[in-house]
């Protein structure tokens, strides 16, 4: 058996546990769906979010949606891979953690979300907070207090 301290976990911020925005692959505004579809195949992410230049999050685009925008009722239209821009397909309805949120806000949103894109006041891009990340450091924490036990 092993104690598992939550408390060490809830002691943290988004901000600790977050991927920082220069690690995370993203378009922009403007792109078209083929951009998008090249940076979502070759990161093999499943969504990235969707920035302007001054680095305001604006949404999410993923395979579903693009796939989803190109089916026609007979054929695929590939030509609106060139013609359509990421804006037109996003999806503007996400959860936002803000850089100083607690872990348990972050837990709570991924249950349902892979990852989370963290912001500041102003909205502008900061990182994201995955599935992983947090996974990672419950997994270290459990090793942690089974080494603890061990010791005993
Ligand atoms: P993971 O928890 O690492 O499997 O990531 C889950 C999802 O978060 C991925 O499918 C991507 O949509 C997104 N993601 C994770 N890391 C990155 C990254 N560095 N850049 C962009 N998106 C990411």
């Amino acid at each position: 058996m092993f104690s598992l301290s939550a408390n060490e976990l809830m002691g943290l911020t988004i901000q600790d546990l977050m991927i920082s925005g220069d690690k995370v692959a993203h378009v922009q505004i403007g792109n078209n769906l083929e951009h998008a579809l090249l940076v979502l195949t070759k990161t093999g992410y499943t969504a990235i979010p969707v920035l302007d230049p001054t680095f305001t999050l604006h949404g999410l685009i993923g395979m579903n949606l693009i796939m989803d925008n190109i089916f026609g009722l007979e054929r695929i239209e590939f030509e609106k891979l060139e013609n359509m821009k990421v804006e037109e397909v996003m999806n503007t309805d996400i959860p936002r953690l803000y850089l100083h949120d607690t872990v348990e806000k972050g837990l709570d949103l991924v249950v349902n979300h892979p990852f989370v894109c963290v912001i500041n006041e102003n909205n502008i891009f900061e990182g994201i907070f995955t599935r992983r990340a947090i996974l990672k450091k419950v997994k270290k924490q459990i090793q942690l207090a089974n080494n603890g036990n061990d010791s005993e």
